[in-house]
């Protein structure tokens, strides 16, 4: 099973939501990770989600952990560029971390929607 991370600012979670209905004949036969407020709104579409602590909190750095130890294979982490955010140093890591543990990471819809249409293609030509 492949284990999702998805993360939206609050300038984002329309996207996310958006998002998350586009894929979702993909998402559902996945796990997802969500940061507290990112993953009640993904619920309330009716998806199962393990939800983490709020991203100011210390939900993305639960997240960075996850994927540190091989729990957590892609992140979609739709930020916001035009907000200011407390927790920018967790941001950061988590970025940091996707790329020294070579984890897809899509941080907007365009880029999403390619990561899981190329994980959807491959995980069908495994089976062939
Ligand atoms: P949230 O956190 O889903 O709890 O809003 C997201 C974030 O700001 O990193």
């Amino acid at each position: 099973m492949i284990n999702i991370a998805l993360i939206a600012h609050d300038g984002k979670k329309p996207e996310m939501v958006s998002f998350v209905m586009r894929n979702k004949d993909f998402l559902i036969k996945t796990k997802i990770y969500a940061t507290g407020t990112t993953g009640s709104h993904i619920e309330k579409e009716g998806f199962k989600v393990e939800k983490l602590l709020s991203g100011p909190k210390g939900g993305d750095a639960q997240i960075a952990a996850l994927l540190a130890t091989g729990d957590v294979d892609i992140v979609i982490f739709f930020r916001d560029p035009l907000d200011k955010h407390p927790h920018e140093p967790d941001v950061q890591m988590l970025m940091r971390l996707c790329d020294v543990h070579n984890i897809p990471l899509a941080t907007n819809p365009a880029s999403g929607n390619f990561i899981l249409q190329g994980i959807a293609l491959h995980l069908q030509s495994e089976k062939v």
